[in-house]
């Protein structure tokens, strides 16, 4: 069995979803885990907040424009009268449900439910479709079997078990369609995990069936060696570890949510990136036992904001680390650099929500400076203390960029420096000129 999940784009029109109607259709059992169409999430997420705002205006307007669209994929998609009056009346239902938000002010639970419409309308206009061309599938709902815990972290044990029954139930099977993104929380109202998370629930559905693989389908051919967005002559890498695909996924390279790889490590199942535009191309392999590579590759995470503390107290002194951090565990701010000198600290980070707060809180222990829209730069691969001469040729490309931290040694995988935002550019190219030339 295998997992595969269709990102946004690639359920992005009527058109689309024929496409991933076929490819789906190999004679492979499988489930099928769904996005939300492109553009949806975050036309929910608009009327959220209209309605929040108390913006009637806004938010019916809004949903009236996204029902429309609607309106026209079902016109596009079902060809016979009965799936055209099936995918009416589905829409209606959905955009009825949403307005039902608007006759009183919307709560937390409420949004998570807006929010929820996008990848429900989804997998139902696929089920209406392959039914339509007799092509034999279930669908079954996320909100049946995905559940995270009062933390918000996934409740394994609860997945596998309702997940596993409801598949039993459908007797026999071979395309199960679900929905990705959406979960119950600990009290069993609707909740989420998180933007983009639909690659998390790929990942958690197949740890939870023990697959032989998670397929994540978007639309590039794999992850590529450095930002193809910025950089000329990149290619998509075959194989990546999965540490490797987990740093390149946090430190920025969009194709894959950080998240996801876990479930996928401790389950040790292999995740392969594929693109719907391309099914032939090869993609990326992620897996635990790939051949190592010195250098694999490139990325960059944008928005970050550097910190620094410092502090005669510092000197010759203990727990002053855990004090600085327990400022940034209060605010629940993660720390994505650190770099330690015996009379300061400097740290970044990518939330500066409660930035003011942080560091007026930091004054308690010495002076704070902020250097903001800095960008953390990320050499991903094999790179081990053992393995002499990377931190030379990657100083070496950067020697024309004013490096402002460097984070070498925090795992095997990830040398990081952070440079402020106009030289980002230059990094990336120098640092793959000298790191994929030789
Ligand atoms: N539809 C959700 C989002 O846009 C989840 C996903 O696509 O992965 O964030």
């Amino acid at each position: 069995m295998q997992v595969l999940k269709f990102g946004g784009t690639s359920v992005g029109s009527a058109q689309r979803i024929k496409e991933v109607a076929a490819l789906i259709d190999n004679g492979k059992q499988k489930v099928v885990v769904l996005s939300a169409m492109t553009g949806t999430t975050n036309a929910l997420v608009e009327i959220a907040n209209y309605l929040y705002k108390k913006n009637l205006d806004g938010a019916n307007e809004k949903i009236a424009l996204l029902e429309k669209n609607y309106f026209q994929v079902v016109d596009e998609l079902l060809a016979t009268e009965k799936g055209k009056a099936l995918g009416i009346e589905l829409v209606k239902s959905h955009f009825n449900h949403l307005r039902s938000f608007t006759r009183e002010p919307i709560n937390l639970y409420d949004e998570k439910d807006i929010l929820a419409q996008g990848e429900l309308l989804s997998t139902t206009l696929m089920q209406f479709y392959l039914e339509e061309k007799q092509i034999k599938s279930h669908l079954i709902s996320a909100l049946n079997f995905m559940r995270i815990d009062k933390f918000g972290e996934p409740d394994d044990f609860y997945i596998k078990e309702n997940l596993n029954r409801e598949i039993k139930q459908l007797g026999e099977s071979y395309l199960i369609i679900t929905q990705g993104f959406i979960c119950r929380n600990a009290y069993g109202k609707i909740d989420n995990l998180q933007r983009g998370g639909s690659d998390y629930s790929a990942t958690l559905i197949g740890a939870a069936l023990e697959v032989d693989e998670v397929q994540i389908w978007t639309d590039i051919d794999g992850v590529h060696t450095n930002d193809p967005r910025i950089v000329e002559n990149t290619h998509a890498i075959s194989e990546l570890s999965f540490d490797e695909a987990a740093e390149l996924a946090y430190f920025g390279a969009k194709i894959l949510h950080p998240t996801c790889v876990t479930p996928a490590k401790i389950a040790n199942i292999p995740v392969r990136i594929k693109n719907t535009l391309d099914p032939a191309a090869p993609g990326t392999l992620i897996t635990s036992n790939c051949t190592k590579k010195r250098v694999r590759a490139i990325a960059a995470k944008d928005g970050i904001t550097a910190i620094k503390i410092k502090s005669g107290r510092m000197l010759m002194a203990h727990g002053f680390l855990r004090k600085v951090f327990e400022i940034f565990e209060a605010y629940k701010t993660s720390i994505d650099m650190i770099t330690t000198s015996e009379v300061g600290v400097s740290v970044s980070i990518d939330d500066a929500k409660f930035l003011d707060e942080i560091v007026d809180d930091l004054k308690k222990y010495g002076t704070v400076d902020i250097d903001s829209d800095q960008v953390i730069i990320c050499v991903v691969g094999d790179l081990i203390a053992d393995n002499k001469g990377i931190a030379a040729s990657i100083f070496n490309a950067l020697k024309e960029v004013p490096l402002r931290m460097i984070s070498y040694g925090g795992s095997n995988h990830n040398i990081s420096v952070l440079v402020k935002a106009e030289y980002k550019k230059t990094a990336l190219v120098a640092l793959s000129q000298n790191l994929f030339n030789d």
